[in-house]
């Protein structure tokens, strides 16, 4: 049985009387009319994370962060810690996402260091990965997932595997409206399954992969059938209700 998770990654978009009309819109949307393999997740900024936590108290909306320091606490301006997400009921934290790595200069070995904290705090660990045009151009695809997994999961081994999800987001597909073929995603997920099982030694288990990139209500239904996805990692079609609910409701039609 395939199960899904639905995750909105908000960026940095949303104040807080927005972050609680749409959260409150979300959670009316999906009460009394969830399937139980299905799992929807929110990421609001970091700063709104503490008045959505309290909506979404007793409801099946689960809260996650964009972005978590490694360190537990210290001297680390502008910097939130795993212990701060959890206090909050956090379950899981976006990391490596490629604005983080574009923008920020994340490197695959610091961003190594958070998963690891992060999955060592029983936080999931939603890890991006994925090539950029030129990369996908020049048949790198490979080569540039494959490094990204292996450097970002060094020392993550056994139970902490559990607490990690892979993204799969192709660079050249955020924000543009482009998606992958389904022939491209399929290929994408199964050898990042495949890869992590061997590297791993964990033959027969498997890491649930989100697909991410331009993701919305039309395509949804499309992309979420394709046999080794297990949910979506969506940025602009989770800002409105109407377009996360759609695809929310996708979700369950394929789990049906
Ligand atoms: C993302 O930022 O993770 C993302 C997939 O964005 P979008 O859905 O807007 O392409």
């Amino acid at each position: 049985m395939k199960t899904m998770l639905i995750a909105g990654n908000w960026k940095m978009n949303t104040n807080i009387d927005e972050t609680e009309i749409l959260t409150s819109q979300i959670i009316d949307g999906i009460t009394n009319n969830l399937d139980p393999n299905v799992d929807v997740l929110i990421c609001p900024p970091s700063i709104n994370l503490s008045s959505a936590s309290k909506l979404i108290k007793d409801t099946r909306l689960r809260l996650g962060a964009q972005n978590c320091h490694y360190e537990q606490k210290g001297a680390y301006t502008g910097e939130t810690s795993i212990s701060m997400l959890t206090s909050l009921g956090c379950s899981h934290v976006i990391l490596g996402h490629s604005e983080r790595r574009s923008y920020f200069g994340e490197t695959n070995q610091f961003i190594n260091l958070k998963v690891k904290a992060a999955v060592q705090s029983n936080l999931f660990a939603i890890l991006c990965i994925g090539e950029t045009k030129d990369e996908r151009d020049n048949n790198k695809t490979w080569e540039v997932l494959e490094s990204q997994l292996f450097s970002c999961l060094i020392g993550i081994d056994g139970n902490l595997l559990e607490k990690v999800v892979i993204a799969y987001e192709p660079v050249w597909a955020i924000g543009t409206g482009l998606t992958a073929t389904n022939d491209q995603i399929q290929e994408a997920h199964a050898r990042i399954k495949n890869y992590i099982s061997e590297i791993k030694g964990i033959p027969g288990r498997t890491v649930p992969v989100l697909y991410g990139g331009s993701l919305n209500e039309k395509n949804a239904l499309e992309i979420l059938s394709i046999q080794d996805v297990n949910g979506g990692l969506i940025g602009g079609a989770s800002l409105t209700s109407n377009s996360f609910l759609s695809i929310i409701n996708s979700a369950q039609r394929v789990i049906n």
